[in-house]
Formats: C-alpha cells, structure tokens, sequence
C-alpha cells in the first residue's frame, strides 16, 4: 500500500527520528547519482525544501541534498516518529518505508508498507481502545474492503489513500493492542462483495442518531445494498444526540443568499420557528422548500443531518441525532452489538444485508 500522510498540509521541513531499529536512507542525488545513510534511533534527521531540492540534515549539521529520499525499514516492526516544525499536530509513528519527494511546491511523504499492517493501524485509529473483538474484527473487514476498492483514490498524486477520515483514519501506526492485532490477523483476506461479485461499498461513520441515511440523500448516488434502516443499537450510545445553537440572523442570510428564501413572506418566516425530523429526511422544511439537509451540515459544520431546529429568541437551536454522514455502517451500533455477544458477520449481515462475506481460499 502507498499512503499519503500529512497530506491536507503544505509541508517545507520534517523531522525525523528513528522510533525502534535502523532505517536505510537512500538519496538520488540531482545527476542521477545515489547516496545512502545507515539511520539508527540517535539520528536527529530533519529534511528542508528549497526550490526544487530537499536538503539533508543530520543532528543539526548540513549533510547534502537530493531529489528525492527512500527510507527502508531494516526490521519488521522498526519505525519513524514524524513532526512538523510548522504544525502544532504531535508526533506520529508509522512503521514500514518511506518515500519523500517534491510535489507541487510542498515536501510529499508517503508509506509503503503492506495492506495487514496499514490495517492494523487503521483499526486502532477508527476504533480506539476498549471494544470487544467481533467489533474489530467487523471493522477489519470493512476496512480492507474499503481500502481495496478505493486504491485509485490518490493516483494523480501518486499514492493509493491518504491518511485523512474520507479515506479511513490513520493518524498513527498500530497501537500495541494485542486484541486489535490478532482480530485483523484472524480476518486477513477477508473482504466483503456485493451481488456481482465487485467489492462491497463498506461505508461507514462513527453514530446513525438512530436511523441510516439513504446514499441518494448524501452523495445524489443510489447505492445497491445500502438503504436508510432504523438502527436500535446506537440510540443509548455517546454520540448519539448533539446540541448546537446558530445565531437566527447566520441561518437566515444563508438561506436567503444560497436558496432565495422569502423571507418577507411571512408563511414562510413561520414555517421556519419549527422543523421536526422524526425520521431521516433528505431536505429541510420539505415539502414546502427543497433545501438540502446535507448542504446544511456542510455549511454550519454539523455533526449530522438529523435534526430539529427551532427558534429560541435571537437563536436557532439544532437539536441532533448521530455523527458523521450516516451511510452504511454505524460504528457504535456495531460496538453495541459486539458488546451485547453478536458475532462479527452478525454485525455485518445487520449493516450490509446486500453483501457476502468471501473467505480467502488458503
Ligand atoms: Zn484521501
Ligand atoms: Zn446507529
């Protein structure tokens, strides 16, 4: 797998220190020549862009300078500990090799390393610590599969996904978690396919609110196997109600630039003290207007399109159900049911009626 990290940040300098082992750094230098270090945990890296070179660092001192680096791991599970001077993010591991080269005026990192090892880290990252096996062992299996039917995602970059939550999370490497690790290790190969045999689109988000969003309603895409159902193991979890409040006046130019709300109507100026959302819908003040829940959330940053929203004094206040886009998979109703003794293809049976399970033929 090639996967770019830091890949929403215009980078001009990393740092680098070795986590566990050696790593080989591999310079091809501006006349084609090539130059190699030996980098063990006392190595202090840092790599500079200028113009069209990155320049090589070692404790402080001004080593040379290269078109591009390669950087290979000695040992399985030896690692890198990355930072960002100009950033405020921390430090993150990732274990596996590097590339770091120039791309559009910004200093680009990528890892290589194997698809069970990048999923170890993405379970740890998409599920955190605490959950039961057949959790992780269902996240597993959707995110290999996810991961496998996206890897076109970044090719005009150069690699497959990038580490950001619209191509899976993976913020750092594998956390140590021995449940975590033998649950994609129990599931390798394993992948999910839809009824013409291609790969299953898994998608999945952190809380339903109680009921799963059509596709249609979020991407304009109807998606076979993947239908807005009630969801009864989520409603008790931690992310399934938000509040949020929005200044009335923010809503209302908002509506009125983008939608040509009549506002001095005053049908209108009523119907908007009150919306309920008992059940997911797909636009706001339906059937009267057809403003889209979705363009909402993305605007006012909300954590979900399934809410009511009434006037209170200068105010709107969002009362809200759930967190993420709501299609497919909800990963506290999955955590819920793991909880409650379901096994891994319970869980995705409850989520992906549409899709089978395919065994690796070992
Ligand atoms: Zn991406
Ligand atoms: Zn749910």
């Amino acid at each position: 797998m090639r996967i770019g990290l830091y890949s929403a940040n215009s980078v001009k300098e990393f740092q680098l220190a070795i986590g566990s082992g050696q790593y080989l750094l591999n310079a091809t230098l501006s006349d084609g020549s090539n130059q190699s270090v030996l980098l063990n945990t006392l190595a202090q890296a840092r790599f500079k862009i200028n113009g069209a070179v990155i320049q090589f660092y070692q404790a402080g001192t001004y080593r040379f300078q290269a078109s591009q680096f390669e950087l290979i791991q000695m040992a399985h599970e030896d690692f890198c500990n990355w930072s960002v001077p100009a950033l405020s993010t921390k430090t993150r591991a990732y274990e596996g090799d590097f590339e770091l080269r120039i791309y559009k005026g910004n200093l680009q990192l990528i890892n290589v390393l194997p698809l069970e090892t990048y999923l170890e880290g993405v379970v740890a990252c998409e599920g955190g610590p605490g959950h039961q096996k057949a959790y992780y062992q269902a996240q597993a299996i959707i995110s290999r599969t996810y991961a496998l039917s996206n890897l076109q995602r970044h090719q005009k970059e150069g690699y497959q996904l990038c580490e950001r939550v619209h191509c899976q999370s993976y913020l750092h490497k594998r956390t140590g978690s021995a449940l975590i690790d033998s649950s994609v290790y129990q599931t390798r190969s394993i992948v999910l396919l839809g009824p013409n045999g291609d790969y299953f689109p898994t998608y999945f988000h952190a809380n339903c609110g109680g009921q799963t969003c059509e596709p249609q309603d979020v991407w304009n895409e109807q998606i076979t196997g993947l239908q807005s159902f009630k969801d009864t193991f989520c409603i008790h979890t931690k992310q399934a109600t938000w509040v949020k409040r929005i200044p009335l006046q923010t809503w209302i130019d908002f509506l009125t630039t983008q939608y040509d709300f009549p506002l001095t109507d005053s049908l209108s100026y009523a119907l908007l003290q009150e919306f309920r959302q008992p059940e997911r819908s797909a636009f706001y003040l339906h059937p009267v207007y057809g403003i889209p829940l979705r363009d909402l959330r993305e605007e006012f940053k909300l954590k979900s399109s399934f809410f009511d929203a009434v006037v209170v004094g200068e105010e709107l206040v969002l009362s809200g159900k759930g967190f993420g886009h709501g299609v497919g998979l909800c990963q506290e109703g999955a955590m819920q049911m793991a909880k409650k003794g379901y096994s891994y293809d319970q869980i995705l049976r409850y989520y992906y009626p549409g899709a089978r399970l395919v065994l690796p033929k070992e």
